[in-house]
């Protein structure tokens, strides 16, 4: 059985058992990883407040070989995010990017740069809860990218041409972005606008990101969000849902 230390924050937790809990956590070095932490119920437990959502922690843990469910040992806060609970838009805003994540992430699979992105999109709520739903589209952009659903929008997906600043891309119902002369006259044009905040995205950190975005118009901001929905529609559509939780 090894012992091993990773970063983590904490997605989401279930009941289990008498007085234990399963938690679902993304951590840096593991990927996502569903653990239980024994006796977490009790008044005196060792884990304290550690496993609330988006508890950025350090995380001791053991694991069997050809076991999924791993076994917390010591939970030590780095950053609680306490702070965010009060303002019910914000926690439903969080728990969808932990329902994502877990939809999204294969277990057990190391991706650091999600679990910095995660990160670093918490850090830019905690600094400007008004502009949730703004890193909830980055986030949403992002997480498509890692996880490899996101389009590429740099290039026509039939002939592969470049796109330039100010041509026209199109999308079809197949979600693939095509320049003019391929889409030929079907699909809907993707605004400018959007198509400037969908580069801003890949350059940009999430709490930049969100500044920049403050005098973009409403309706680039609802453009973008069909996007997102669709492509991330498409997405749960063909993967298995997730498995039974171990309630
Ligand atoms: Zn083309």
């Amino acid at each position: 059985m090894a012992l091993l230390e990773t970063e983590a924050l904490v997605l989401r937790t279930y009941n289990f058992g008498e007085a234990d809990k399963i938690v679902v956590c993304l951590t840096h070095s593991a990927g996502l990883i569903r653990g239980v932490a024994k006796g977490c119920r009790k008044l005196k437990s060792r884990f304290g407040a550690a496993l609330e959502p988006f508890t950025l922690a350090k995380i001791t843990y053991y694991q069997k070989e050809h076991q999924e469910l791993v076994s917390l040992g010591q939970v030590e806060i780095l950053k609680s995010h306490f702070d965010l609970s009060g303002d019910a838009e914000t926690l439903a805003g969080l728990a969808y990017m932990g329902d994502l994540v877990i939809e999204f992430s294969p277990p057990y699979e190391p991706n650091e740069r999600l679990f910095r992105m995660l990160k670093a999109c918490l850090d830019a709520i905690c600094q400007s809860q008004s502009d949730l739903q703004i890193i909830l589209r980055y986030f949403e952009i992002w997480l498509l990218r890692l996880e490899g659903y996101l389009p590429d929008i740099r290039r026509c997906g039939e002939c592969h041409r470049r796109f330039d600043e100010t041509e026209a891309t199109f999308m079809n119902a197949d979600l693939v972005f095509r320049c003019r002369r391929c889409s030929q006259g079907t699909g809907n044009a993707l605004s400018r606008r959007l198509q400037t905040q969908l580069r801003a995205t890949q350059r940009l950190a999430p709490c930049v990101f969100a500044q920049e975005s403050r005098a973009v118009p409403a309706s680039i901001h609802r453009e973008m969000a069909e996007l997102t929905h669709q492509l991330i529609g498409r997405v749960l559509e063909r993967q298995p849902r997730l498995k039974p939780t171990l309630q």
